[in-house]
């Protein structure tokens, strides 16, 4: 396989994409966990068998119009869908929910999953499979949405029983808490399994980055769905669709703006986005008397590394490097690729004292360690170690205020870094500083390790 053919394993957020979920490069315990809820639904799907009462003739026309009417929305939205599959970072919400809430809030468990195996059956022939999904992935998502479905049925539950289908003021607090089970077992689940696939990933960054504003919006259409059904005539339901429609393209055009500020190979930002979004740090570091800091990281003799491996362990290299640089540094700071092994951090809303850089030197340190303990599991040449990085470090005010001014103090100190042996941390002195003889001189090339 050539560099060309092959699909990039992606690092942090891009490595939860869908196309990248093969069944091989899921690890021991996040399979153990999909199977163990694949059991789990099974064994609840044979509860409800054993509990069976036949569904009346209007839960069986319910069943039908949620199946024809959420197909209908699948068809409509079709190339969105798959777009939006396809560039699925982190975890991918999915509108259907609209129908197979609707389905749990007004059937019995038995016919509301089959509501969700249709909904979930006619989503992977024309979506998942087009958008690259593996059968495996989406056989999971069709097992946690039954638990969900359950789950919202046992909140129903607990509510006095209700004539039919319709829905009564009482009943607001029944389809409010069956939203939260609802969505507590879904996101619960998927998130676990992620987290599982992807140890030391930040439990609340893989919930937000799966937008829970947008799933719990798509619930509450569900919510309406059902008492539009239940209450006055049920084809009124085609209504939701132009919402869902308008919501979808707006989530794909934010999930595409994401992706034009992401490099590609390791889920950090690119040069660009990088660039803005460090000049608006530092302008509101301005507005708020913080300092900035700049990193620039340089893999050591990483030529050496694809020479010795090959390209795509390098590859598998450059993106565990990423993933230190994720792990190390605050949500607000800001780590990007510049390109080739060459990174970039902006370490945002530091006390502007005069061991601004000594910090920022500290944070490189602990980057420095982490990349030299690296061990990296690569797929085409294995266990790939002994990597080093070099470091620059510039801060505001002391090495200049805007973007350009402090990548060239950052981009001296690392070839500084580089001369002096490599492996190292460098920061320049204060030139460009200011006000000069107001502070103290920060510390003066700084050097760590060996
Ligand atoms: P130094 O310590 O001076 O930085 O040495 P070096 O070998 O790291 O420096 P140099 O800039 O000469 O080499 C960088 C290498 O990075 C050359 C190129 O093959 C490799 N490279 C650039 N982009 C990629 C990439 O996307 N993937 C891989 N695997 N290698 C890349
Ligand atoms: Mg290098
Ligand atoms: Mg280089």
């Amino acid at each position: 396989m050539t560099s060309q053919q092959a699909v990039p394993r992606p690092a942090s957020r891009r490595r939860w994409a869908p196309s990248s979920w093969s069944i091989r490069t899921v690890p021991a315990r996040a399979l153990v966990f999909v199977l163990l809820v694949e059991a789990a639904t099974v064994a609840l799907l044979v509860l409800d068998a054993v509990h069976w009462r036949a569904p009346t003739s209007d839960q069986l026309v319910v069943t039908g119009l949620l199946v024809l009417v959420a197909a209908a929305h699948t068809e409509l939205s079709l190339n969105a869908e798959r777009l939006r599959r396809r560039i699925a970072e982190t975890r991918f919400v999915n509108m259907t929910s609209v129908w197979t809430f609707a389905a749990a809030l007004l059937l019995p468990p038995l016919p509301a999953t089959a509501v969700v195996a249709g909904v979930y059956l006619h989503l992977y022939l024309r979506v998942s499979r087009e958008a690259g999904v593996p059968p495996h992935r989406h056989l999971f998502s069709t097992a946690t949405m039954v638990l969900a479905v359950h789950a919202a049925a046992g909140v129903r539950l607990l509510a006095p029983d209700r004539a039919g289908t319709a829905f009564s003021p009482h009943d607001a607090g029944v389809v409010l808490g069956a939203l939260l089970a609802f969505t507590l077992v879904n996101t619960l689940l998927i998130v676990s399994v992620l987290r599982l696939a992807r140890p030391g990933s930040r439990f609340l960054r893989i919930l937000l980055g799966g937008e829970i504003l947008l799933e719990l919006a798509t619930l509450s259409l569900g919510g309406l769905v059902a008492v539009i059904v239940g209450n006055t005539t049920p084809w009124l339901v085609l209504l939701a669709i132009l919402p869902l429609l308008v919501l979808e393209q707006t989530t794909l055009v934010r999930q595409l703006e994401a992706q034009a500020d992401t490099d590609a190979k390791t889920g950090l930002l690119n040069p660009v986005a990088w660039r803005r979004r460090t000049r608006q740090m530092l302008e509101r570091s301005r507005r708020t008397g913080r300092a900035t800091a700049v990193l620039i990281l340089d893999l050591d003799h990483f030529k050496a590394v694809n020479d010795r491996h090959g390209h795509l362990a390098g590859d598998d290299v450059l993106q565990a490097v990423a993933r230190v640089l994720t792990e190390e540094v605050r949500d607000h700071d800001l780590a990007g690729r510049f390109g080739g092994e060459e990174f970039v951090v902006a370490l945002g809303g530091l006390r502007p004292d005069d061991v601004v850089s000594g910090r920022a030197c500290d944070v490189a340190e602990r980057i420095r360690r982490r990349v030299g303990s690296l061990a990296v599991d690569t797929r085409t040449a294995g266990r790939v170690s002994a990597l080093s990085v070099s470091v620059g470090v510039a801060a505001s005010p002391d090495h200049g205020d805007d973007v350009d001014a402090l990548l060239a103090a950052a981009d001296t100190a690392l070839y500084e870094a580089k001369h002096g042996g490599r492996n190292r941390i460098r920061v320049r002195p204060a030139e460009h500083r200011a006000e000069p003889a107001e502070t103290a001189t920060p510390p003066l090339g700084l050097r760590f390790g060996t």
